[in-house]
């Protein structure tokens, strides 16, 4: 078995072996027309061992992480998670150069320290972070904060986004489980 095949299952990516290559995964995949190579294409590069290709293809940063493919999966490969434990590997390896597009890395980044500090996602608070934490310049964070406006006010307008973020009971129990799996990635 190859060792980055190996590395994946490890992070999540259960029953990879077992795919038969039918393509069902990437009939269904929503964001499928967006990607470089196909969430099939991806299991199979996976299992012959292409690391750098895979770590550095759009595919995992568009995965929108709907389940649909895990759960059509005749051989019940565990997709999804296959593309979780990818994204996770090329963060902490910076792939993030190779990142085609540019605030995919900031999104998965912001949302996982706000969800930390929170206890939960504030939209508004996440759109900023991404903008800002991004390797664009500024004219494209400037660009993109515009772009997006109206459609946070249209979602505020009709209650679907909070003005401040609501506090929940137990944000010490989140905060831990984020450090619990820094201290599980970094070996202790
Ligand atoms: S649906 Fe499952 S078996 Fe079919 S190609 Fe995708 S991962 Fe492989
Ligand atoms: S979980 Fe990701 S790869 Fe699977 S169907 Fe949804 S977007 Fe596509």
């Amino acid at each position: 078995m190859t060792d980055f095949r190996s590395e994946v299952i490890a992070a999540g990516g259960e029953g990879i072996t077992a795919c038969y290559q039918c393509g069902t995964c990437s009939g269904g995949c929503p964001t499928v027309s967006a990607m470089d190579y196909t969430p099939r294409q991806i299991i199979r590069m996976v299992n012959l061992g292409m690391r750098d290709r895979v770590l550095s293809s759009r595919t995992i940063w568009l995965c929108a992480t709907c389940y649909q493919c895990q759960v059509r999966c005749p051989r019940e490969v565990k997709i999804t998670e296959v593309m979780a434990a990818l994204k996770s590997i090329a963060m902490r390896e910076g792939y993030n150069s190779h990142v085609a597009r540019p605030r995919a890395v900031s999104f998965y980044r912001s949302f996982n320290e706000i969800v930390s500090n929170l206890g939960r996602q504030f939209e508004p608070l996440l759109l900023m972070k991404t903008a800002l934490g991004s390797r664009e310049g500024i004219t494209s964070k400037l660009g993109y904060l515009l772009r997006s406006a109206p459609f946070g006010i249209a979602l505020m307008k009709k209650g679907k986004l909070p003005f401040r973020p609501e506090k929940i009971s137990g944000r010490d129990e989140v905060r831990r489980i984020f450090e619990n799996v820094a201290r599980m990635e970094a070996g202790e």
